[in-house]
């Protein structure tokens, strides 16, 4: 299934469409230090291209973002966010949010990310204390109770 580069939400605004990646392994997510607006610490994603289906957006962005190949993906679920913007200048993303397995090597990507690694749910939660975490990132983490 192929999703245009631009919707319109249920409100009629102009509405993009992302991917999320859950990325975890032995108990610790694989979280950026994000280097573009919006800013905070976050769970790998990105939009997805024009042509592009979810699946391969999801794929691509792994990849680019942290040089890992994703093995096996399941999506958990999917929902518009009307208070979720870009820098791209849209506020309401439909989201495609997956749990990922990933094999190879983490290679951060300097101009996405000031630092990559694995935090366990303890971090996490001082991240979100701390208010370090990304709007979108603190808001799934506390959906899926992983925080
Ligand atoms: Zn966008």
């Amino acid at each position: 299934m192929r999703v245009p580069k631009k919707g319109k939400s249920k409100e009629g605004k102009e509405m993009h469409y992302s991917v999320g990646a859950l990325i975890e392994r032995n108990g610790k997510y694989l979280l950026i230090d994000r280097n573009v607006a919006p800013f905070g610490f976050a769970g790998i994603a990105g939009h997805v291209d024009e042509g592009e289906s979810p699946e391969e957006a999801l794929i691509r962005e792994v990849k680019e973002e942290t040089g890992l190949n994703v093995e096996n993906y399941e999506l958990i679920f999917e929902e518009e966010l009307d208070w979720n913007w870009c820098s791209r200048g849209i506020d309401v993303h439909y989201w495609y949010f997956y749990r990922c397995e990933v094999s190879g090597k983490i290679k951060r990507e300097a101009k996405e990310a000031k630092s990559i690694d694995w935090y366990p749910k303890k971090e996490i939660k001082k991240l979100s204390l701390g208010k370090k975490l990304e709007a979108v990132w603190e808001y799934w983490f506390k959906k899926l109770k992983i925080i």
